[in-house]
């Protein structure tokens, strides 16, 4: 059985992801109309990553015998100034994820509960995967000028 505590973290965490999941969705709507068709592809997936991270999350407090709850999500930001703009934003945003999942360590390791910081690690090895693929595209976005970044749009469109 998961404490009240960590089943409250567990919830914010649902959260956070499903706002992730939607700051994702509204760059891929903004890339699509920009005509990014490729950065609007991996930003879909991107979104649909982090849903796949709440239900996750929700299937591990339930095996547990918590209750998992889809709460209010707040409004996400929108409207960027450049694909260069929109992947440091999703390299900032991964790099605040990280910390949200260090926390949530943090408590199970205070709830004395192994477990739950043994299904954690999981999550806290894909966030180093998050944040150095957002960082690797950034940096290649930086590197490419107008017409490498048509090529990147096509190599993004494959994921
Ligand atoms: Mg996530």
């Amino acid at each position: 059985m998961i404490t009240e505590k960590l089943e409250k973290a567990f919830n914010d965490q649902i959260t956070a992801e499903l706002w992730s999941s939607n700051l994702y969705l509204q760059m891929s709507f903004y890339l699509q109309k920009e005509g990014w068709d490729g950065c609007a592809h991996w930003m879909l997936k991107q979104s649909e990553e982090e849903r796949d991270h709440a239900v996750e999350l929700a299937g591990y407090l339930a095996k547990r015998g918590g209750t998992a709850k889809v709460s209010m999500v707040d409004v996400v930001p929108d409207g960027w100034g450049s694909v260069e703009e929109v992947f440091k934003h999703v390299y900032e945003h991964e790099c605040h994820v990280s910390q949200l999942i260090n926390e949530l360590v943090d408590v199970a390791s205070a709830e004395k509960d192994k477990a739950t910081q043994d299904f954690l690690w999981g999550f806290v090895r894909e966030q180093v995967e998050e944040e150095a693929t957002a960082s690797s595209i950034l940096e290649k976005i930086k590197k490419a000028g107008a017409a490498g970044l048509l090529y990147i749009d096509g190599s993004l469109a494959k994921r």
